[in-house]
């Protein structure tokens, strides 16, 4: 049986496993994909992390991964299909089911299962996927090197996501519903001065439309433009499906929880013993990096403080 049970290799993840370790606290990661160090590997560009400027997402993440190793965390290379809490509020223990049958047990869970990228709902979108509808630029960007492309969204991810495909691309059109970007503002202004960049804004995707590739995609005025790939930003979904009847969630899926990632039964009632959240999957207003390694700290001290039962869990 571990103290500490963490799901998700990514930023909150490894971090919850580095003051884990540091702290005596029994740990294992469990991760579903091989050596995986969450979406921070898709961010070609990390501009904002303190001390780390300009570093490359992929980089970063497989530093944060050596510093696990470094202090011999464990790594489970499999996927979590179950969760069950097991005795009492007094005896609370985790059963955890993997993908290959097996169960491992813990006394505390630090949930860090992440996000993933949000569909589009578009015409087209589906019978395209990876066949030039793509939900990663880093991934696939090199495949649109001198073509043009469409990026959709107006958050972070498709800043970054427009940036990074004007090194490559031909042309990029940035396609956004609104006038204002959510995303920030210096990217939009570096944006600006790229030529091959053209912003499409107060529009919609309605359609991506083609033969075998894509040709083109329609917009809500009735335009059309011809592109030969489509990058959807359309933000993330919380990965909270395995939790749903362990924590309450939010309307969006993710996990309700404060700076603690001290979690609630799926009614909302009462503290749900010994089973912490951290990372994008928890709710939250700003999703980066630093508020991902930070939520695994806390998460992970709140787990300590619950082991040594001075956090207490009310019945
Ligand atoms: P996001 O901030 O939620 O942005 C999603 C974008 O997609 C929004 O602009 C939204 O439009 C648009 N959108 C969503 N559904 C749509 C629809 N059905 N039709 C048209 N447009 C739609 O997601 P994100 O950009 O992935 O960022 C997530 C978090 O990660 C943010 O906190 C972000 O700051 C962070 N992040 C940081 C970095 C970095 O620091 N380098 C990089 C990537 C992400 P509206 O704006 O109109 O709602």
């Amino acid at each position: 049986m571990y103290d500490s049970i963490v799901i998700g290799s990514g930023p909150a993840g490894l971090s919850a496993a580095v003051y884990a370790k540091r702290a005596n606290v029994s740990v294992a990661v469990v991760e579903k994909e091989y050596e995986g160090t969450g979406q921070i590997a898709e961010s070609e560009n990390v501009n904002n992390y303190l001390g780390l400027p300009n570093s490359n997402g992929y980089e970063l993440g497989e530093k944060f991964r050596e510093h696990a190793l470094s202090l011999e965390v464990p790594f489970l290379e499999k996927e979590v299909v179950q969760i069950v809490p097991l005795g009492t509020v007094k005896d609370r223990v985790y059963e955890i089911t993997f993908d290959d049958d097996t169960k491992e047990l813990a006394k505390t869970v630090i949930y860090a299962a992440g996000a993933y990228p949000r569909k589009a709902n578009i015409k087209g979108e589906a019978e395209y996927a990876g066949k030039g509808v793509s939900y990663c630029a880093i991934c696939d960007g090199a495949f649109y090197k001198n073509k043009t492309v469409a990026v959709l969204g107006g958050g972070d991810t498709a800043l970054d996501d427009a940036r990074y495909l004007a090194d490559i691309c031909e042309k990029v059109y940035l396609v956004h519903r609104r006038e204002r970007f959510r995303g920030a503002q210096s990217t939009v202004e570096l944006l600006k001065k790229r030529e091959n960049v053209e912003f499409i804004l107060k529009e919609q995707v309605t359609e991506i439309f083609g033969e075998k590739k894509i040709a083109g995609i329609r917009l809500q005025s009735g335009k059309t433009l011809e592109v030969n790939g489509v990058f959807i930003a359309y933000g993330s979904i919380p990965q909270s499906e395995l939790v749903k009847d362990i924590v309450k969630l939010d309307e969006a899926g993710y996990v309700v929880a404060g700076e603690d990632g001290v979690t609630c039964t799926a009614d909302g009632t009462k503290k749900q013993p010994g089973f912490f959240v951290a990372g994008d999957v928890r709710t939250k207003k700003l999703r980066q990096v630093v508020t991902a390694v930070s939520d695994g700290a806390n998460a992970l001290n709140s787990a300590i403080g619950y082991l040594s039962d001075t956090a207490g869990c009310e019945e």
